[in-house]
C-alpha cells in the first residue's frame, strides 16, 4: 500500500467526511506535508525489521508512512471520534495496530513486552505538544526498551533539549535528555506544514538511546535533584540554590566542598555544569 495521506486536499476530505473538530486540548495539529512526513521517516532510520510506537496518529497520516517502512506499527490514540476514522484511512495497511488510550497511563514497558518481544522499539510521533516532556521523560524513566526516539516537538523544546553548558538553552530538560540519549535536531518544521497551523515553530529532534548512561553517578535520584535545585533558581549560584532546596539536606560545607571536588569556583551557576560535574557533586556527597 502506498500512503494516501500527507497533502492538504486529501487531509480536507477526510475531516469533512467525517465532521470532524479538531480538539485543542489534544493538541491537534496534523501534518499536510509529503516531504516533512519522508523526513521524520528517514531521520527515524526505520527498516522492516523495526516496531514503531506512534503516539498520535490523528488521522492516520504518518501512520501509513510507517506501516509502508516498518515492519509493526503500533499507534496510540486518546481521541475516541478519531478511532472511526484510523479504521477507514488505515484499511489495507496491515501491520498497523490502534490502541484507543492515553499513552500517559499505558505501561509501555509492558506494551514493548507484548508486543515486541521486549526488544526495543522505536518511538516515531508528531508530539501533542502540551505533554512533550512526560511522554519523553516518561520513556527514559520508566524503562521502556526503546532504541531511539524521532519526534515533532516545539523548536523551543527541541532547542532545550539539545543545548549544552553555558548557553541559554540549557537547563533541566537538556540534562535528563543527555543523560538518556544523544540529540540531533533533522529538521526546522514551519507552521504552514500543519493543519490547524501552530502559534510556535516545531523541530524534528532525535534522540538515540545510550545502552548505558555516558557518566558514572551513583545516585541518579540525587542527581536529579541537584539539577532541579540548580536551575529553579537559575538567577543564584548552585551554592544557594541548593542550601534553598526543599529537596536536598546539605551544610554549606558540604555543598561548597561538592562543588570545589570538581575543580569549579564556589560561586559558580548550574548553567555553568556539565553533566559530568553534576554526577561528581552527586558522587562526592552520597560518599559522605
Ligand atoms: N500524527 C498526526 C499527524 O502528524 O498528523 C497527529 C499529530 S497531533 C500533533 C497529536 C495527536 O496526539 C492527536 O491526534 C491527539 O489527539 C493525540 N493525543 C493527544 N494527547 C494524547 C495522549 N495523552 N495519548 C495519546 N494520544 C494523544
Amino acid at each position: 500500500m502506498e500512503p494516501t495521506l500527507g497533502n492538504p486536499q486529501n487531509t480536507i476530505a477526510v475531516l469533512q467526511k467525517y465532521h470532524f473538530n479538531f480538539q485543542k486540548k489534544f493538541g491537534q495539529n496534523f501534518l499536510i506535508d509529503p516531504h516533512v512526513l519522508d523526513k521524520i521517516i528517514g531521520a527515524a532510520g526505520i527498516t522492516k525489521d523495526d516496531m514503531v510506537l506512534e503516539i498520535g496518529p490523528g488521522i492516520g497520516t504518518m501512520t501509513q508512512y510507517l506501516s509502508c517502512a516498518a515492519r509493526r506499527v503500533v499507534a496510540v490514540e486518546i481521541d475516541k471520534n478519531l478511532i472511526p476514522i484510523l479504521e477507514d484511512t488505515l484499511q489495507g495497511f496491515d501491520n498497523v495496530e490502534v490502541i484507543n488510550e492515553d499513552v500517559l497511563k499505558l505501561d509501555l514497558a509492558k506494551l514493548a513486552q507484548e508486543k515486541n518481544d521486549g526488544k526495543p522499539l522505536k518511538v516515531v510521533a508528531n508530539l501533542p505538544y502540551y505533554i512533550t516532556t512526560p511522554i519523553i521523560m516518561g520513556l527514559f524513566e520508566n524503562q521502556v526498551p526503546v532504541s531511539s526516539i524521532t519526534v515533532m516537538v516545539q523548536k523551543e523544546v527541541a532547542d532545550r533539549m539539545q543545548a549544552g553548558p553555558g548557553t541559554k538553552d540549557y537547563g533541566a530538560l537538556s540534562l535528563a535528555v543527555q543523560y538518556y540519549a544523544s540529540p540531533y535536531i533533522a529538521a526546522n518544521v514551519p507552521p504552514n506544514c500543519f493543519m490547524p497551523r501552530p502559534k510556535v515553530g516545531s523541530a524534528v529532534i532525535c534522540l538515540t538511546r545510550y545502552q548505558k548512561p555516558p557518566i558514572q553517578v551513583e545516585d541518579e535520584k540525587l542527581m536529579f535533584r541537584i539539577i532541579r535545585a540548580s536551575f529553579n533558581q537559575r538567577r543564584k549560584t548552585l551554592a544557594n540554590g541548593m542550601k534553598n532546596s526543599p529537596e536536598l539536606d546539605y551544610t554549606k560545607e558540604q555543598i561548597e566542598g561538592a562543588i570545589l571536588s570538581t575543580g569549579q569556583k564556589v560561586n559558580v551557576r548550574g548553567e555553568a555544569l556539565t553533566l559530568e560535574e553534576f554526577a561528581q557533586i552527586t558522587n562526592y556527597l552520597t560518599a559522605l
